[in-house]
């Protein structure tokens, strides 16, 4: 019997409250984010995970924190999660090129590691708003720059008590990801283009969530507004699973002895992926080094050097948009944990973060993370690495995956450290065909996609995804465009209220 895990803000304002009830509220009433009143340990040793599957693996995971979801809610989730949406039995497959282990997260619907938080959130959702006796159809509302859209889509398609509505910039996704989003064929599903930026999206749904009258309309017909960020603890605790799950397989193939240490290098924007691998890491993962891998817009790079988070700087558009980003959300969790649970510090520093665009953090709480190692790569390296990677070993990476390639390379280099490196891949090539050609020095003109994916085909020796396979001939379901000021609108539309 697991002792009840509970949760609460981490601005001190909310809580606490049950892992059920933190996934339904997504963020925490005060604006700061649920985090868990302590950190668990594993139940079982490494051996015995070494020979689970991926999905009793998640259960053996994902029990210690979801500790109000009964053994059958949990794994009928976990079951309807990472089924056959996946294309391997592995979920995770772990390919060793060269010395390093690339952690492939991109094998769901959407190629792209969202997936593995994504397909299971909605079950999780749903599962919850049972417990809780919620009477109400969930509405999830989502402003995307690509990738947490159609995963979104993906996970909330089709499942019965919940609708999506997505709000994308019209010019401000790839063609491909457009393409993704506007076939969804579910009637549960909406999505619609904005006459504006990401941020005009953005703070769209900001409004819409705020908006009193909207909700009070909503729930008289039976609707309650939720999210599907990044910040849910929802989508937190399933990113642990794969950690361990890559460890382990590591064991079983005898690439490590049961133990040793290893290193792991995490593409960065918002936080989550790596705040993952240090939970497991405290969990009890024999992991040394977390590399911090930024794209140009390297804030977290100058934060593990300096101890001063800044984001007053120039937003660099660079080829690894999902890290494109200077307000990292998920890095709140770990510095209430690095300040000791101090949730009024936590509070201050977040103030200051909004009014004056960066904070210091003490010393004695960078003295407390040597386990951090934070570092960037310039984009003709991103080039320049899935080139090499190509060349050398007939391996082909996207653009993000480059970003920690290159950056795990600096840091072997730098320190001398050549403990076995796990990193984390998080997207198809497919996803960005245009940089990956164009990296490995192929000229992608002004070409049609399809084009664009038969090359890489070629060049790549992957098959084309399913992903995108489905594209080619997916009637277009989508076509909805809003200005910002009239999204409150086309939510009452799709609603019908
Ligand atoms: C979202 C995303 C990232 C960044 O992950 P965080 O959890 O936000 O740090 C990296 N790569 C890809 C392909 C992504 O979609």
């Amino acid at each position: 019997m697991n002792k009840n895990m509970v949760y609460y803000s981490t601005r001190g304002g909310d809580g606490p409250v049950t892992a059920s009830e933190a996934v339904l509220k997504g963020l925490a009433a005060d604006g700061g984010l649920f985090v868990p009143s302590w950190i668990p340990c594993f139940e079982s040793s490494i051996e015995e995970m070494s020979r689970m599957d991926y999905r009793e693996l998640a259960y053996e995971v994902m029990k210690l924190y979801l500790t109000d979801y009964t053994e059958e809610e949990l794994k009928a989730c976990i079951t309807g999660a990472y089924d056959e949406k996946f294309d391997t039995e592995d979920i995770v497959p772990l390919a060793k090129v060269g010395k390093d282990y690339f952690l492939e997260l991109f094998h769901g619907s959407t190629i792209a590691f969202k997936d593995m938080a994504l397909s299971i959130l909605p079950h999780l959702m749903v599962t919850a708003a049972k417990k809780q006796g919620l009477d109400k159809e969930i509405v999830i509302l989502t402003a995307t720059s690509g990738d947490t859209g159609k995963a979104a889509l993906a996970g909330f398609a089709g499942v019965p008590g919940t609708k999506i509505m997505v709000f994308y910039p019209e010019d401000g996704v790839s063609e491909i990801q457009k393409l993704q989003m506007v076939t969804q064929k579910e009637s549960n599903t909406c999505v619609m283009s904005i006459k504006g930026n990401f941020d005009d999206a953005q703070s769209g749904v900001k409004k819409l969530f705020a908006n009193e009258l909207l909700r009070r309309d909503a729930e008289a017909k039976g609707y309650q507004f939720s999210s599907a960020n990044s910040i849910n603890i929802g989508r937190l605790v399933p990113q642990i699973v794969y950690y361990v799950y890559a460890y382990t397989r590591l064991v079983a193939a005898g690439e490590i002895e049961v133990g040793q240490e290893v290193n792991v290098t995490v593409p960065t924007g918002n936080f989550g992926n790596i705040l993952a691998a240090w939970l497991a890491k405290e969990m009890g993962l024999p992991i040394k080094k977390l590399i911090c891998a930024s794209n140009e817009n390297k804030v977290l790079t100058d934060f593990f050097r300096s101890g001063n988070y800044d984001r007053r700087r120039n937003f660099i558009l660079t080829s690894s948009p999902s890290m494109d980003i200077l307000i990292s959300s998920n890095l709140e969790r770990l510095l209430y944990w690095l300040s000791g649970s101090d949730a009024a510090q936590t509070a201050r520093m977040m103030d200051l973060l909004t009014m004056m665009g960066s904070y210091q953090i003490t010393d004695e709480m960078r003295r407390s993370i040597p386990e951090f190692y934070g570092e960037f790569a310039a984009e003709e390296e991103v080039a320049k690495t899935i080139k090499a990677c190509a060349d050398k070993y007939g391996y082909v990476m996207d653009t993000h995956t480059a970003v920690a390639a290159c950056v795990s390379h600096k840091y072997q280099s730098e320190t001398g450290d050549d403990l076995p490196m796990l990193i984390a891949s998080t997207a198809s090539p497919y996803k960005f065909p245009a940089s990956v050609l164009s990296a490995v020095g192929e000229s992608c003109g002004d070409g049609d996609w399809k084009v664009l994916m038969g090359k890489l085909c070629q060049i790549s020796g992957i098959a084309i995804p399913k992903a995108v396979a489905d594209l080619y001939d997916a009637p277009v379901c989508h076509t909805g465009n809003c200005a910002p000021a009239h999204m409150e609108q086309s939510v009452r539309k799709f609603l019908g209220i």
